[in-house]
């Protein structure tokens, strides 16, 4: 299969509004990954936005596309490990700033003031996380 361009299926560098984004996505256990367009929610006052240089697709991403942990939903765009560079920056943020080179797991939100969470243990936080994939916003 020929991959196609981010260019012709509608891809747009991400600012602070909605924007169209590109992924390889399984949309059941069984199918392969193929092109897939989404939209995100609009950035909030704290969020990151982030062009997305480099990611990894591990073992445990294959786990998720294949559902082998019986918790996926679908579409999954799998992949975590992420190198990006900062694109935009909510008004909050304050250890961030567009250029820097950021890195990413498999999580993306805690809230970072429950015991576990204080304890470097973000997977239990006590309000919940959200995953890079198959996971919901915490705040939604
Ligand atoms: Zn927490």
């Amino acid at each position: 299969m020929e991959t196609p361009a981010p260019d012709d299926l509608g891809w747009q560098p991400c600012g602070f509004q909605r924007a169209t984004f590109l992924g390889y996505a399984a949309q059941s256990a069984t199918d392969a990954l193929t092109p897939y367009q989404f939209e995100c929610r609009d950035p909030r006052p704290d969020d990151v936005v982030i062009e997305i240089l480099y990611c990894g697709v591990c073992h445990s991403d294959l786990h998720m596309a294949r559902n082998d942990w019986g918790w996926s939903f679908y579409p999954l765009v799998p992949g975590h490990e992420i190198i990006g560079r900062v694109v935009s920056v909510g008004a909050d943020v304050t250890r961030f700033q567009p250029g820097d080179a950021v890195g990413i797991g498999c999580m993306v939100d805690s809230s970072r003031h429950c015991t576990p969470c204080e304890q470097g243990l973000e997977q239990y936080c006590e309000q919940g996380h959200t995953l890079t994939y198959s996971s919901y916003d915490r705040h939604d």
